[in-house]
């Protein structure tokens, strides 16, 4: 019960090394059985050369640790860099991005107060498998590519989910009715595991990713689990989250079959950063499904429990503040402190 866990920890960039800083005093704080190695990844090592974005060794420690949480980091803009979350995804075989999206009213403010749903984002494949080409000057090109051992990972891991967690339905999005082949394949398969007799009890549903997006800024509450490819569900998934009341709240895991990563939902958010500003709430979360990951999960309660006490006295970042509803505005690492004594 009491070894600790050595995780793979990165502060990464903007406002990554405050949240993170925020984050790690919490679980100390908490008593998670944890111990970290730290690796540098994101901006100074994509501008000292390294256009992956992660030194050789690094990539030794994420492959030896398994576990990692991740603060945000910032891709520079251009063809010649890589996206390193895209990169740690594929390489460590990260089929499945978690993402639960609540709403937290009174204390939160939101027009829709029983959003309680759960994204899962298909995560290695579609437009974001990394095959571009430049054809001519003028003419580029972006494969998207989608494979049956991909979408029966994915919608398997939603419907299994579903059962785990006691859920009632599972919404499938695509765009089956233009990419017949991409999408079709999605759909079809999701369709196919529906039918196994273990999922008999849980409602499911297809539709277009049209109207499912706007379903989600319209009637997000009407929703309960999500499966979807991986474009649509990046993007969902900050409508959902900011539908819920900040992009700042949202934490998500990256699962595979035998390595994890979590993170907040946000990226580096530079045009905040090191102010003390930013909410720590997206990467604690994140940190919280690490724990249960990790069969922590006393821990993981302890610290949720007082996270949410922290909301409900009304001590709120910035994003989050509301004459009406808030009682102090604190910046982060106070924030950070405010969920401490609540422990
Ligand atoms: P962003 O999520 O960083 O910021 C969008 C808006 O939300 C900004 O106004 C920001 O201030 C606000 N915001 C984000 N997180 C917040 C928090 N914790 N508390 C309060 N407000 C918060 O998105 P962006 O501006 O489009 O991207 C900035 C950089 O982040 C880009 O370089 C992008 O590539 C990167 N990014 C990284 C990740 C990741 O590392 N997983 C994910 C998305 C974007």
């Amino acid at each position: 019960m009491s070894e600790k866990t050595c995780i793979t920890v990165a502060r990464g960039d903007g406002i990554g090394p405050e949240i993170m800083e925020a984050t790690l005093k919490v679980l100390e704080a908490a008593g998670a059985r944890l111990s970290y190695e730290e690796i540098e990844i994101g901006e100074k090592q994509y501008l000292s050369g390294q256009t992956s974005g992660i030194s050789p060794s690094d990539w030794k420690t994420l492959l030896k640790n398994r576990v990692f949480l991740k603060a945000p980091i910032t891709t520079p803009l251009g063809s010649g860099y890589k996206s390193l979350n895209v990169t740690i995804r594929k390489s460590l075989r990260l089929f499945s991005n978690v993402r639960p999206c609540n709403a937290y009213a009174p204390y939160v403010t939101t027009n829709f107060p029983k959003i309680d749903m759960v994204i899962i984002r298909e995560n290695e494949e579609d437009l974001y498998a990394g095959i571009e080409h430049q054809q001519t000057d003028e003419v580029v090109q972006t494969l998207k590519l989608v494979s049956r051992p991909g979408c029966e990972a994915i919608c398997r891991y939603a419907m299994e989910y579903a059962r785990a967690y006691g859920r009632r339905k599972v919404t499938c999005l695509t765009k089956s009715n233009i990419m017949k082949h991409t999408d079709g394949l999605f759909q079809r398969v999701f369709e196919e595991i529906c039918k196994e007799p273990q999922y008999a009890d849980i409602e499911t549903e297809h539709r277009i990713i049209d109207i499912g997006a706007a379903l989600v800024a319209a009637h997000p509450e009407d929703l309960d689990v999500i499966v979807t490819l991986n474009l649509y569900g990046d993007i969902v998934s900050d409508i959902a989250a900011l539908v819920a009341g900040s992009v700042g709240l949202a934490g998500s895991a990256n699962i595979g079959f035998d390595a994890a990563m979590f993170e907040a939902v946000h990226g580096s958010a530079p045009d905040i950063a090191g102010k003390d500003i930013a909410n720590p709430s997206g990467l604690l979360n994140a940190a919280t499904m690490m724990l249960v990951h990790l069969d922590q999960g006393d821990v993981a309660m302890k610290i949720r429990n007082a996270w949410l006490k922290t909301l409900e006295d009304g001590i709120h970042t910035v994003d989050i503040y509301k004459e009406e509803t808030s009682k102090k505005k604190v910046g982060t690492q106070a924030f950070a402190d405010a969920v401490i004594e609540r422990l």
